[in-house]
């Protein structure tokens, strides 16, 4: 079986999966996301920031990210505003795909986001059934379900019957259990894992439709 995976933290075979990995993971991976997560938002400098933003420009950075804001890391709020609006103002210039960490922040983040036109993804989503209704009002969001799949009286459970096949994708993150994730995935899609793996790779061409270089590896990927 082969598997696409948004958003992989862990070695993985190559052959089972395509993934796009952090870039700070220095995994032996073609594809990258690169971004200043919010969890460094206080120790990082502006050096660094700007080093993390030139790299964007790379080939291999298939997405920009994780950039975003959390709740629970309440001490660094004002850093983690200032470092994410930083890097707000700098996509604006770039088209890619933005992959976004927000844990309890999905309307703070959206209202920063609203001038973006280019996809954004948030990722191990997990909002409620409002706040996953004005999102969807967005053509170019999207949501990325994960880890909390596995949970099944968690919002990202509930709300994944309800979000369109083609504005969805499925993603690892630390934990190495993909399969499972795409086998809830197609319970609760009520389709089998083949058709599940057709749809992941139509929103993935149209995802990163202009990025040559990956469409190839993915389109290798597929019929290998
Ligand atoms: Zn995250």
């Amino acid at each position: 079986m082969k598997y696409l995976d948004l958003h992989c933290n862990h070695v993985f075979d190559p052959t089972e999966k395509f993934a796009i990995t952090p870039i700070s993971e220095k995994l032996n991976n073609s594809f990258f996301s690169s971004g200043v997560h919010p969890w460094i938002a206080e120790e990082i400098n502006e050096t660094d920031i700007q080093n993390v933003i030139n790299s964007w420009s790379s080939e291999q950075v298939a997405l920009i990210g994780e950039i975003g804001l959390d709740h629970f890391y309440k001490e660094s709020w004002e850093k983690q505003i200032s470092v994410f609006t930083k890097q707000i103002n700098e996509i604006k210039k770039i088209d890619k795909p933005l992959l976004i960490h927000s844990v309890k922040t999905y309307e703070i983040c959206n209202q920063y986001l609203k001038k973006i036109n280019s996809p954004i993804i948030f990722h191990n989503y997990n909002g409620n059934k409002q706040i996953t209704k004005e999102l969807q009002k967005r053509e170019n969001i999207y949501f990325s379900f994960g880890q909390n799949l596995t949970k099944n009286n968690s919002a990202s459970f509930q709300q994944l019957p309800h979000i369109a096949n083609n504005k969805f994708f499925l993603e690892s993150d630390e934990i190495d259990n993909l399969p499972m994730i795409y086998e809830i995935a197609c319970k609760l899609k009520n389709i089998s894992v083949n058709e599940l793996l057709n749809l992941q790779a139509n929103n993935w061409q149209n995802l990163f439709k202009g990025n040559e270089k990956l469409l190839h590896g993915l389109a290798q990927f597929l019929h290998s």
